[in-house]
């Protein structure tokens, strides 16, 4: 009899966690285990802003998927952009743009979430996101290409667009962000002695009324304190209302002239889910406690992309939030279910209690709440870098990453603009791929005659 075919669609937190798991338990004559991914590697995005603002190489939170013991995978390059489940076909578009069909008997859908966006007049031509490594890559570039052209500028009013900076969103991702970025332009003013530091302005907005409201009320105010201290306008209740090249409106009517506009306010799932045709919870695929997509065989779905059921709140319709640590225990407990449902035994279901959260702001200051314990300060600190660096996949990975802390402590950053992507589009559906997706029509069409893959 053939072997089962498992096709794991995405390699993040929950992606990779799954597959680790498929390799280390099943026998090789048990399933053969596939990887739909467009890149090589899993990608540590909690520690992205700290490579947008230097202190991290980019390389260094790239963790290759080809470095495991246990490594028997067959990666295919490339993104999934539609799935039959009655067919039970992945359509797979190649990094080379060839569009094959990819048969499977379990298929586990982990391809994350992409950036939410609204109808903001503006906003998806002129604003940038903080979730890929070419997003962070590409705002490190333009920060110091704003220092830089301001430096060399003689014009006041293009001096002071350039050195002001709105960050939409006050949730970890946009603080850590906004925090990151803006040490990096205070670092950056010994080399830029032209430049007044009095023009340089962070902005962090945000429509709800707290910043990081998963903090609680003391440890979000802490938050905010560190920040305002350092000099960045937090505006709370506010949003943007139109996005130009050179400025932003604000909805309390205020318009900042800058040519940065980052864009954190928070994540929706990949548009991948929305071809299945399946029910969704605010965009993010319905799943049963065990992860199994009801009416679908061998369909599983987790991390951002799905609403897992969070047994462990015991609250009636509590989803998990989209966090790396939910992720990543999803993985797992979904290679488990695949591979009880290959072996006819019964499937548990996921549970997990939240562990808390570390958030990173920069040098010595950071807020920290694990297991419900409110830490600040430097003991915040090494509890998040602490927590971020053990949980790195690989040695390798952890190598770097202390290497660039260590070597970031003592010779603090260079301000080097590597000017890869200066003449390339910047905006989300460049750099999210949110285009790509088949229609229902499309997906059928392509289904019934396409190219079966190897
Ligand atoms: C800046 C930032 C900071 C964060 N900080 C924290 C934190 O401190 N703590 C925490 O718990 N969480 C944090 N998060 C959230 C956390 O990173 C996510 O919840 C987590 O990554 C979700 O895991 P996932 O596997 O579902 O998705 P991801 O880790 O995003 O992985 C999805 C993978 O699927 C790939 N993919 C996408 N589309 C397709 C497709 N069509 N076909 C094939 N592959 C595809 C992507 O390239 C990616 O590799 C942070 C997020 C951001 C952006």
């Amino acid at each position: 009899m053939a072997r089962p075919k498992i096709l794991v669609v995405g390699a993040g937190f929950a992606g990779v966690g799954c597959v680790r798991r498929l390799e280390r338990t099943l026998g090789r004559d048990e399933a053969d285990i596939c990887l739909v991914t467009p890149f090589s590697y899993q990608l540590y995005l909690p520690l992205l802003p700290q490579v947008a603002s230097g202190i991290l190489s980019p390389q260094s939170i790239a963790l290759s998927l080809r470095r495991s013991k246990k490594y028997r995978t067959r990666i295919i390059p490339g993104g999934a952009i539609g799935v039959d489940t009655k067919a039970k076909v992945c359509v797979v578009r190649t990094i080379t743009d060839e569009i094959v069909n990819e048969s499977y008997d379990h298929i586990v859908l982990a391809p994350g979430s992409i950036t939410r966006t609204f109808d903001i007049p503006g906003l998806v031509e002129h604003a940038r996101g903080m979730k890929t490594l070419a997003e962070a890559a590409y705002l490190r570039d333009h920060v110091i290409a704003q220092l830089d052209l301001a430096d060399a500028s003689h014009d006041e009013a293009e001096r002071a667009s350039r050195l002001q900076f709105v960050v939409v969103g006050g949730g970890y991702a946009g603080t850590e962000t906004a925090a990151c970025l803006q040490q990096l332009t205070t670092a950056a003013l010994h080399r830029y002695p032209r430049l007044d530091p009095r023009l340089i302005k962070w902005h962090l907005i945000d429509i709800a009324p707290q910043l990081m409201p998963e903090l609680g009320e003391k440890l979000g105010q802490s938050a905010q304190k560190i920040l305002t201290d350092r000099g960045v306008e937090i505006s709370l209740g506010v949003s943007i209302a139109k996005a130009a090249a050179q400025e932003v409106t604000f909805t309390d009517g205020r318009v900042v002239p800058t040519r940065t506009l980052i864009w954190t306010a928070g994540v929706v799932a990949s548009p991948l889910i929305a071809t299945l045709g399946a029910e969704t919870v605010r965009g993010r695929l319905a799943v049963t406690p065990e992860m199994t997509l009801p009416g679908a065989d061998g369909v599983y779905a987790l991390g951002d992309a799905a609403a897992v059921p969070d047994l462990a709140k015991g609250e009636e319709g509590a989803v998990c939030p989209p966090t790396a640590q939910h992720a990543m225990r999803q993985g797992v407990k979904a290679a488990d279910n695949v591979i009880a449902a290959i072996r006819h035994q019964p499937l548990q279901p996921y549970r997990h209690k939240d562990l808390g959260l570390v958030v990173d702001l920069g040098g010595r200051d950071a807020v920290s709440k694990p297991f419900g314990i409110e830490l600040r300060g430097m003991l915040a600190q090494a509890v998040a870098r602490g927590y971020h660096w053990s949980a790195l996949r690989t040695n390798v990975a952890k190598t770097r990453v202390m290497t660039n802390w260590l070597l970031h402590a003592v010779a603090n950053a260079d301000f080097v603009r590597t000017g890869f992507q200066s003449r390339k589009p910047a905006t989300l559906v460049d750099f999210e791929f949110t285009d790509a997706y088949l229609s229902p029509e499309e997906l059928q069409e392509q289904v019934a005659s396409g190219k079966p893959g190897s």
